[in-house]
């Protein structure tokens, strides 16, 4: 049992990688917002890519991988950083789901935004969601925004949840680099799902490439950790401002709850907490 993901480079290829593979995540996902079962295998799906995804990242980092559509599914959302936290989240009509939507039917037409946070630095991208899923979506998203040719496979069984990327390297040689992932990436192809689900990274690129010298990254354990703290949900209070915060106390009878969207945790907030912020509104900003 683990939840890990790992990256690993082709030490005589212009190919790097990355796998993941959660046992628990998802249980711990759904144990705070149940999300219905028509979701579950997606919202996996993108938790897994996007630890892979960021399985490259520098400290510090977090990326943000979101589906946008007009179907009953309005968002859903994985999020990991370069530490491994991973928090999941997901937008919907309930209403509307039902398990044998497909993935353009639960979302299309549908947009994917990927997003890279470094040290206060934002930059995001955006591509129309390819009609056959979330792996095709994502090839075409490394292709057209960066010009790297990527090969994505996702698998999942009951909780368990697991992937592999392939992307190219930028290299002088560019013939050869297109050679080296045409190699790469048919030899991908020929991996099961059942050997996704059950090989151990390294078992997985040696019965996939043991002719290659491939080098390992220590692995990363991916746990759930929403970035949601008391102090940023005081925060989102005090930019109400003194006058409405007042009021909402008030209207509350002097108890303010906070839930976080996310993780579901809440915050509770007194007029004990809040009267320093209401008598002395210059400390409001
Ligand atoms: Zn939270």
């Amino acid at each position: 049992m683990s939840d890990e993901s790992q990256s690993f480079l082709f030490v005589h290829r212009a190919v790097r990688g990355a796998w993941a593979r959660c046992d628990a995540l998802m249980h711990d996902v759904l144990q705070r917002h149940p999300y219905p079962a028509a979701l579950q295998a997606l919202l996996g799906d993108l938790m897994i890519a996007c630890a892979m995804l960021s399985a490259h990242l520098k400290d510090g980092s977090t990326l943000t991988l979101q589906l946008r559509g007009s179907g009953p599914l309005h968002l859903a959302m994985a999020e990991c950083s370069a530490a491994g936290h991973i928090r999941v989240y997901a937008d919907y009509d309930a209403d509307r789901l039902h398990p044998q939507l497909s993935f353009m039917e639960l979302l299309a037409p549908a947009q994917m935004a990927l997003t890279l946070e470094h040290e206060g630095q934002s930059y995001q991208g955006i591509v129309a969601l390819h009609e056959q899923g979330l792996a095709l979506s994502l090839e075409d998203y490394f292709l057209q925004s960066e010009q790297l040719p990527s090969c994505l496979l996702l698998a999942h069984r009951a909780d368990r949840y697991a992937g592999l990327l392939l992307q190219q390297m930028p290299a002088a040689d560019r013939d050869q680099a297109d050679e080296d992932f045409r190699y790469a990436r048919l030899l991908a192809q020929t991996c099961r799902d059942d050997e996704l689900l059950e090989l151990d990274s390294s078992s997985l690129l040696q019965r996939l490439y043991h002719e290659d010298d491939i080098t390992l990254a220590p692995p990363q354990t991916l746990s759930f950790h929403c970035r949601c703290s008391r102090q940023r949900s005081l925060s989102a209070l005090l930019s109400l401002g003194a006058a409405d915060l007042s009021h909402l106390l008030m209207e509350r009878h002097g108890r303010i709850e906070v839930d976080c969207e996310l993780c579901r945790q809440r915050y509770h907030f007194s007029s004990l907490d809040l009267s320093e912020h209401l008598q002395a509104p210059d400390s409001l900003q």
